[in-house]
């Protein structure tokens, strides 16, 4: 009887497995997939911005900045090079000889410009859900009845706010103005009301550009 019942029990326990094994092996494909997925896109993910589901979108956008040198301060908590104190720095700093040209990094509208505060001469500019910053820029803003303008007359610069701008257009030149101790463009972004560290976005710029 014992061993009737224990090889009913085998026989129950290989059916439940081979009734079992292929969803097992679809979740651990599952799994594995989600590993992958997660791997390949974890910086991004940590900051919940939305999966760029096709690599080949970053075509349409531009490095923001000529005659790059090089990074000055990155995204996040830093001791502040004017105050000593700790802050948290919504940007990321590219050093470049004054008067480069800063270029637009995806098509969008200006939504913002201005030049009374630490940012200096500053440009906000829309593209769906993004918001790009771009800080320090030559020139000042101007007020008109007709509207809101940033003039750099040596850079040939005039941007209007509320003019749709193209990628990769030249939209000003990296400057000294607002709170600043080197020559060097302060670039922000965001996504919603939630601000994104632009170091990752341009690492997956470049990981697009070398693998197409
Ligand atoms: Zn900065």
């Amino acid at each position: 009887m014992i061993k009737i019942i224990r090889f009913v029990r085998r026989k129950l326990n290989i059916f439940r497995f081979r009734q079992s094994c292929p969803i097992l092996l679809a979740l651990m494909g599952f799994i594995t997939c989600l590993g992958f997925e997660w791997l390949g896109q974890s910086p991004l993910k940590a900051q919940h911005v939305p999966i760029i589901t096709s690599r080949n979108i970053w075509q349409y956008a531009s490095f923001p900045v000529e005659n790059f040198q090089t990074y000055t301060s990155g995204y996040g908590y830093r001791t502040s090079p004017i105050t000593g104190e700790t802050q948290f720095h919504r940007g990321l700093d590219m050093a470049a000889p004054l008067g480069s040209y800063v270029r637009n990094w995806w098509t969008g509208r200006v939504i913002s410009l201005s030049d009374h505060t630490a940012c200096g001469t500053m440009i906000k500019i829309q593209s769906g859900q993004w918001q790009h910053i771009y800080c320090h820029l030559m020139g000042s803003i101007e007020d008109t009845p007709q509207g809101r303008y940033l003039i750099d007359r040596d850079g040939g610069i005039i941007i209007w706010q509320g003019q749709e701008i193209p990628a990769g257009v030249r939209i000003g030149r990296v400057g000294m103005t607002g709170r600043t101790t080197g020559s060097h463009l302060h670039w922000g972004l965001k996504h919603g009301d939630q601000y994104i560290n632009p170091g990752l976005v341009i690492k997956e710029m470049f990981r697009y550009q070398v693998s197409s």
